[in-house]
Formats: structure tokens, sequence, C-alpha cells
């Protein structure tokens, strides 16, 4: 690991950690966010005000959670962070106390699928059984809710989204968190419709097909 790669994931770090708290989905000192660099992972600070995160302040350890370097502690979270590495393959984790997908989080035992789009987190959104922050056994609840899916709900706490690079994590985030707020949405209207599993593989059979989602050069 090149220190030039490493200073570089921090200040990526540092910056998703200020859009995150831009975009409304942290307020202060509530989420942390990491990426993995070759066997080393940056993290934000425990304690850290994720609107003016500064790439000085993030947190370098290694995949077993010793800090290698900078003069902070890491995120209390960090078995969460080191267990979807390790679990999920991950490049990059985001935990949030987001405002809507942490109301749902409180209420729901699964968001169920509402959106075509939720097919890109891997479907319905798992909420993980609560326990206290910090601990082993959240971590534990938290990747298992996380199997298949690129974010869960934490039960009464908030979401965790990865990707295979902090770009993807924010966007899963982001994601969530709209997909969260439509259902907040419907169900104030009605019981909102789900989608079945034929009119789900329909939408992956036409993204397959189209390719969906990029740009594409039009026909001649
Ligand atoms: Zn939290």
């Amino acid at each position: 690991m090149t220190g030039q790669t490493l200073d570089a994931t921090r200040e990526a770090v540092a910056a998703a950690a200020r859009r995150l708290a831009a975009e409304g989905l942290v307020l202060g000192t509530a989420g942390n966010v990491s990426a993995r660099a070759g066997d080393l992972v940056a993290v934000s600070p425990t304690g850290a005000v994720l609107a003016e995160l500064e790439p000085e302040q993030v947190v370098v350890v290694d995949l077993h959670g010793k800090t290698v370097h900078g003069e902070f502690a890491p995120t209390s979270e960090i078995d969460l962070h080191l267990g979807a590495y390790h679990r999920h393959k991950a490049g990059a984790v985001v935990h949030a106390h987001s405002p809507v997908g942490t109301a749902l989080a409180c209420v729901l035992d699964e968001l169920p699928l509402i959106h075509y789009q939720m097919l890109a987190l891997g479907g319905p959104i798992r909420v993980a059984p609560y326990a206290t922050f910090g601990t082993p056994e959240l971590a534990e609840l938290t990747l298992d809710a996380l199997e298949g899916r690129a974010a869960a709900l934490m039960a009464n706490h908030g979401m965790i989204a990865i990707g295979p690079d902090l770009d993807a994590a924010v966007e899963n985030a982001l994601l969530l968190e709209w997909v969260a707020e439509l259902y907040w949405r419907a169900a104030a209207v009605g019981r909102p419709r789900t989608l079945d599993a034929d009119q789900a593989q329909d939408f992956i059979d036409a993204i397959t097909a189209r390719g969906y989602g990029t740009l594409q050069e039009r026909d001649q």
C-alpha cells in the first residue's frame, strides 16, 4: 500500500462523510464511513462531526482493527465495518442514522419490495434486531441482515450500506433512504403494494436485455 493511495482513501472517506451530512443522512456525530485500501481500512474516528471531517482525522486500521495511522480512536462500530469487509467482501461501508430509514426501522421487520430500484440493493431490505451500539452482537445481527444485500436497516438504530467503492456505498445509502421515504409516504395513503417474484424477475430480464441505467448510443 503506497502512502499516496492511503492519503487518497482518507480524503475519499472524509469527502463521503461530508456528502452524507450535506444530503441529510447523518446529523452531527451519528454515523460513520470507511473504505478498504488493500489490507488496510480508512475509517472515520469516533465522536467526529461528519459534516466537518478532514482527511487528517481519518484513522487507518488493519483488517483486525489495530490502528496503523491516525491520532484518534476509530468509530465505535468498527466491528460492523470490519465484518462487512470479511464477510461481504465490501470495498466501502456507510452507517447512518438517516431520518426516514431509522423511523421505519422502529416499526418494520422488513422493508418490502415496493419499487424495482430496490433490486439494485438486492431486494426487500431486512431490519436487523436491536442490540447495543458498538457491540459484537450488533455487528453480527447486522451482518446477517446484509446477506445477499447492499443495505440493511437496524432496529431502533439506523442503516448500513456497502458497495465495491465509496461512491457506490454512498449511492446505496441514498437509495435506501429514498425508498424508505417512498414507503413512508405510500403507507400514509394506504397499504403499499409490493412487487412479486415474477415482476422482479421480469425487471432483471429487462435490464439485462436493455442495459438500463447506463448511457447508450442511439440507433444510427
Ligand atoms: Zn449508529
